[in-house]
């Protein structure tokens, strides 16, 4: 059982109602994740994993973007490319060049990779503080969970990634000062992979303080090599150049 509150921080449930007798992991175990959450009833946790009204599952746009990030941006070379499979993409080594698949929609692969987000987001933030099921994360939930809404998320795209080491690669980071962070600007910064992801958690705070605050985000994380590095909101996830093709140009 993993269990601290006994209230699943997704459908506010417990049990009877509910079970938690699967490990749900944080990051999804197709991508390498092996950290465990708690109060995950199975049956939300298998909602993540299921596709829906024609749209793919919420951890599966989620592992098809990482998985990119890590196997094209990290070590570009035969053997990574050649160990690269993708259900939405292929691979072609001898012409070098990535082809989306007939059944990729853009749209659809967005909106479930930014729910995927807010999934990792809460189910982390829950397993720190054990305050995941606080009413103030309803708006998360909504959209995570129950596809409700729209939430901002927002990418810093540098030409250098800032790589951690391949037992680093699926770390989120979060702590006192993050979550202080957090309710100052109302955004989250998910930082994965070496890639950076800004999350608007708290619309309230995030109307108010959250571009003042990426304005801030910019001038520290951008790192100045082409001119064309910034920060911008995620509205077509093809955008964040998955396929890492910006260490292909030269
Ligand atoms: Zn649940």
């Amino acid at each position: 059982m993993y269990i601290k509150t006994g209230k699943c921080i997704w459908c506010g449930m417990g049990t009877p109602e509910v079970t938690f007798d699967n490990q749900p992991h944080i990051v999804p175990r197709k991508l390498g994740g092996r950290e465990i959450g708690f109060d995950i009833c199975d049956e939300c946790n298998h909602a993540f994993g299921a596709a829906k009204q024609g749209k793919p599952a919420v951890d599966l746009a989620f592992k098809e973007v990482f998985q990119a990030f890590i196997k094209l941006g990290h070590n570009l070379n035969a053997n990574t490319y050649k160990s690269f499979s993708s259900i939405f993409f292929s691979y072609h080594h001898s012409k070098h060049t990535i082809k989306i698949r007939s059944n990729f929609r853009s749209d659809s692969v967005t909106r479930q990779f930014k729910r995927g987000l807010y999934e990792v987001f809460l189910q982390k933030y829950h397993k720190e503080t054990g305050n995941g099921n606080h009413p103030m994360f309803d708006v998360v939930r909504k959209f995570a969970r129950y596809d409700i809404g729209d939430l901002h998320v927002f990418y810093a795209f540098n030409n250098i990634l800032l790589v951690p080491q391949e037992d680093e690669m699926l770390k989120i980071p979060m702590g006192n000062d993050i979550t202080e962070k957090m309710l100052e600007s109302g955004m989250y910064e998910f930082w994965m992979a070496g890639h950076i992801f800004f999350l608007e958690v708290f619309p309230i705070a995030f109307m108010s303080r959250g571009y003042a605050y990426l304005q801030k985000a910019a001038s520290n994380y951008l790192i100045n090599v082409n001119g064309n590095e910034r920060i911008f909101e995620i509205n077509n996830i093809l955008d964040v150049d998955i396929f890492m093709q910006r260490f292909n140009s030269k």
